[in-house]
């Protein structure tokens, strides 16, 4: 039976930890407390994190290895962690669980949390942990505290190995459906592996529900991957040109998945009309030191247009609320078009810090910009990541950054943007009930992905596991938890 709300629960394990010199070491972890009370983690004997209430305690059962995994070091989250966020995991009667891994308010199922919760950005509530990401030890470890209102039951239908795959193949779908392309638009994956075949899948799987049309193209240097991406549903699989400056665009979008930041170059050069990246590596790319920060708060980057339809028709997408003013965090040296503050309230200065303070001051459903406007990549760096040590940008999540006169030059980021009007956009995690009911509704989709999984070592063997996801041969490894004794007892030593 799953204890209630009040009892208190202990649990003691050795967990692996993920270092910032990309090590592994074992730590002794011990996790008490109750969903409706809170819990405290102590680690090695001492208090290591408090937390409030809304999570409960599973097992896990077992855990994807994703390219975020082997780059977590270079992510600006404390560091050693038990990591891992792609999981299934059971509760006390052995019921299996995907777990959706930001714990914002409305995850642990707080009322009244903050703005961005009440606004529907749950996954970007400032005040999230990440499950396996961001202090919360994650599922390489064989005890997780899920937020309770993240917890999806797998459906009976759906295999282990399909489950394990909810968490990427729901950001994928998030990105199929964020990129939208125009009927005949061809889409180009670059780099189709462990993420990058997950978002061929889902370009083709959402090209059918919706009974859209749009070429998918598949761009790899290896025959096996291309053969894969065929598969998956790409219509065409080609091997990326060497030097995609001289031979021009191939797609009118590039969704870069390569984990790497040479692929933002790369897909600049590949797209006509937007790059979309997936890639969390945490590394600066492309001129701009914070192209990860990009990703995670799906900000997307294009030109200030020329025409005033154009600035209407930007401020009319503006993210705000239906019927809302759209703010403005004008950054640019160049001074506003006189009309704009007839649309939207428009806050001018030359620093992001001190716009930020304004709008943390100022009344209004979010403290942040709906759109800033920059004029450089110091700029567009600057709305992304105003403060020092603080993950929060001037732009709304899911807002835009728009280019506005400056310098020509300044990277190849704002180079395509400038000169030929490319958009840089970004998209994170997706939605797990959407991606489930896709899954359910087309069972071809479903085997296909679990083909994917193509190495499966237990848990104790992380070490080798990250070593192996690295490796060429692999596309998806699956560590697995030992089962264990069912017991009724709300206390366990746990000594895997
Ligand atoms: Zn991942
Ligand atoms: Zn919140």
């Amino acid at each position: 039976m799953s204890p209630d709300r009040t009892t208190t629960q202990r649990v003691e394990f050795r967990g692996l930890e993920y270092h910032a010199d990309d090590r592994i070491h074992p730590a002794t972890y011990s996790m008490e407390g109750s969903s409706g009370g809170g819990w405290r983690i102590d680690r090695n004997g001492v208090e290591h994190l408090v937390l409030g209430a809304g999570y409960r305690l599973l097992r896990t059962d077992r855990c994807g290895v994703c390219s975020t995994d082997l780059d977590r070091r270079f992510l600006p989250f404390p560091l050693p962690q038990i990591i891992g966020h792609e999981l299934i995991a059971l509760d006390a009667d052995g019921k299996r669980y995907v777990v959706e891994i930001n714990a914002s308010h409305a995850a642990r199922g707080l009322e009244d949390g903050c703005a961005f919760c009440s606004a529907g950005l749950t996954t970007h509530c400032p005040d999230r942990r990440v499950l396996g990401i961001h202090d919360l030890p994650g599922g390489f470890g064989p005890w997780v505290l899920a937020p309770e209102r993240a917890m999806i039951p797998v459906p009976h239908g759906l295999s282990d190995d399909v489950a394990v795959l909810v968490e990427p193949f729901a950001a994928a779908l998030h990105a199929a459906e964020q990129v939208a392309p125009e009927p005949g638009a061809r889409v180009a994956v670059l780099g189709p592996r462990r993420l990058g075949l997950l978002v061929v899948a889902a370009l083709a799987a959402r090209r059918k529900r919706d009974g859209s049309h749009y070429p998918i193209l598949a761009l790899s240097r290896r025959q096996a991957l291309r053969d894969l991406a065929l598969n998956f549903g790409a219509d065409e699989a080609l091997e990326p040109p060497s030097d995609p400056g001289r031979s021009g665009p191939l797609a009118e979008i590039v969704i870069d998945t390569t984990g790497s930041p040479l692929g933002l170059e790369a897909s600049l050069g590949l797209a006509r009309q937007e790059v979309h990246l997936k890639s969390t590596h945490g590394q600066p790319a492309g001129g701009l030191a914070h192209t990860t920060e990009l990703v995670v708060d799906e900000i997307s980057l294009q030109a200030w247009p020329d025409s005033e339809t154009e600035i209407a028709s930007l401020l009319h997408r503006a993210p705000c609320r239906a019927g809302d003013t759209p703010r403005i965090a004008w950054l640019a040296r160049q001074a506003p078009p006189e009309t704009l503050a007839q649309n939207a309230e428009v806050l001018t200065g030359h620093d992001a810090i001190s716009l930020l303070a304004r709008l943390e001051s100022t009344p209004g459903p979010l403290p942040r910009a709906d759109i800033a406007v920059v004029d450089s990549a110091a700029g567009v760096d600057a709305a992304l990541r105003p403060r020092a040590e603080e993950e929060i940008a001037l732009v709304r999540p899911r807002g835009r950054i728009c280019i506005y006169g400056g310098k020509p030059g300044d990277g190849p980021v704002l180079s395509a943007i400038r000169e030929r009007g490319l958009t840089l956009s970004g998209s994170r995690c997706g939605d797990f009930r959407r991606a489930l009911d896709l899954l359910a509704s087309d069972s071809e989709l479903a085997t296909r992905l679990s083909s994917l999984v193509t190495h499966r070592l237990p848990a104790q063997r992380l070490p080798q596991a990250l070593k192996l996801a690295r490796s060429p041969e692999c596309i998806k490894v699956v560590l697995h938890h030992p089962p264990r004794e069912q017991t009724t007892d709300a206390r366990h030593r746990d000594e895997a």
